[in-house]
């Protein structure tokens, strides 16, 4: 198990002030004993598979291209390393799954999912993994819905995306429960196949955070689903990327996380 990080991530830009270096500084520190891996920015020609130049080039005019060149290169190699075995968690910001093409919103600027997705999409056909073309399940756990990465894979039908909490357009997310949403993640893992699971994992729907509903210890069992899916689908191929997540609590809810998904 492998964690992406670099000390850039710690960096100050001009975004929602809750979107701020302690979100990537405090979990590191948490997380510190592990194996971290320091990733390079991705290449514009793997962020150019999903996005305009049109999109690009704002991104340049908002000063944002180092930061989320960075942040997508660190997705592309934790996908990399979960193709190859190795599972992995980018602890990355800006956010992406709010990025569509030609359209970013909520503190996202590269759809850091999309842009990894893509990039070994290739590849996975190439390598045939089992036999097959190269499957994807992206499970966002997010309290926001994913629109970016929902929008950027809608005619990708390797690539299948469930939204934990808002699975379809009558659900009432007030009237769902802890188990009601641990339940949704594991059904997620069963009625799908795949060759490859990846987790946007926002850290928001926190009982402290915004969406108010689950406990420290419900991403350490979110975590353990996750890796007992993929060892039982995809020879336990998998890796996640950090989304949102705004209290400071969310140093122990990714460490949980962690401990359950390695
Ligand atoms: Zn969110």
């Amino acid at each position: 198990m492998k964690i992406i990080y670099s000390k850039k991530f710690e960096e100050r830009y001009h975004t929602n002030p809750v979107e701020n270096p302690d979100r990537a500084r405090l979990p590191a520190q948490e997380l510190e004993g592990r194996e971290f891996v320091e990733p390079m920015p991705a290449r514009l020609e793997d962020v150019s598979k999903v996005h305009s130049p049109e999109h690009i080039e704002m991104v340049r005019k908002k000063g944002m291209l180092e930061p989320a060149l960075l942040a997508a290169g660190g997705a592309c190699l934790a996908a990399e390393l979960a193709i190859a075995g190795e599972p992995a968690f980018a602890l990355i910001r800006p956010p992406g799954h709010h990025a569509s093409s030609n359209h970013a919103w909520g503190m996202c600027y590269f759809n850091n999912m999309a842009v990894a997705i893509k990039k070994i999409e290739d590849r996975m056909e190439e390598d045939q993994i089992e036999g097959r073309a190269g499957k994807v399940l992206i499970i966002d756990i997010d309290l926001h819905f994913g629109d970016g990465t929902v929008s950027i894979f809608r005619w990708d039908e390797n690539v299948k995306i469930v939204n934990v909490g808002s699975i379809d357009m009558g659900f009432d997310y007030l009237k769902l429960n802890r188990n009601g949403y641990l339940d949704q993640v594991e059904k997620a893992l069963e009625l799908h196949n795949f060759d490859l699971v990846a987790i946007s994992a926002g850290f928001d729907t926190y009982m402290e955070d915004w969406g108010g509903l689950l406990a420290v210890e419900d991403y350490r069992e979110i975590g353990r689903i996750v890796r007992v899916g993929a060892e039982k689908k995809c020879a336990g191929r998998r890796f996640a990327v950090l989304e949102g997540g705004y209290h400071p609590d969310l140093r122990l809810c990714v460490k949980s996380f962690v401990e359950g998904f390695e």
